[in-house]
């Protein structure tokens, strides 16, 4: 069983598993496992399924990018788990944990990362994670528009700032 002591208020952040990885069942529960072992506390989960106009709006910084078409055909082709995971060092440590974009990268640089040992193509690169903390906000509010950020960052140093 994990320990679970955190010591520091816990940080938000968004966590994807793309269609690639959802289509294999191995390969998903590879990268869940990830989660756990990392103990990261898994504050909201779903399983969603784009239609392209979703794909264009979250990916819509890289659009006229060489990738852009491919990327958003890939990302409406299946099923997709989004998390909102909690961790003291929520983004950095699943940014790490996920390893390089590119594929040759990730397998040549980072064994043992997600992207390293299951990742397909440079698009089909199994997770996304958000990249700062502003980053997470704007994705968490995007996927789960229902969950309130201020409430749980409230909540958070409440917690900290008198115990439980
Ligand atoms: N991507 C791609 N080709 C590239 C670079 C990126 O298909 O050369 C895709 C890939 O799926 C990546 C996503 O576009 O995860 C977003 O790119 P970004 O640079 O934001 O990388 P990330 O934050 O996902 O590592």
């Amino acid at each position: 069983m994990s320990m679970f002591c955190w010591t520091r208020p816990l940080q938000l952040t968004l966590a994807l598993i793309k269609p690639d990885a959802l289509a294999h069942p191995i390969i998903f529960e590879a990268v869940h496992k990830k989660i756990l072992e990392n103990n990261f506390l898994i504050v909201r989960s779903k399983e969603l399924y784009w239609g392209s106009t979703d794909s264009q709006k979250f990916y819509c910084e890289h659009s006229g990018r060489f990738f852009y078409q491919r990327l958003v055909e890939f990302m409406s082709s299946g099923p997709m788990q989004a998390y909102i995971l909690a961790h003291e060092d929520a983004v950095q440590l699943w940014r790490s944990l996920m390893g390089p974009t590119k594929v040759f990268r990730a397998r040549l640089m980072a064994p043992g990362t997600v992207r390293g040992d299951l990742g397909l193509t440079d698009t089909r690169n199994t997770t996304h994670g958000s990249d700062s903390k502003e980053s997470a906000c704007r994705e968490i509010a995007f996927f789960f528009p229902e969950f309130s950020l201020n409430y749980w960052y409230q909540e958070q140093e409440i917690l900290y700032r008198t115990g439980p």
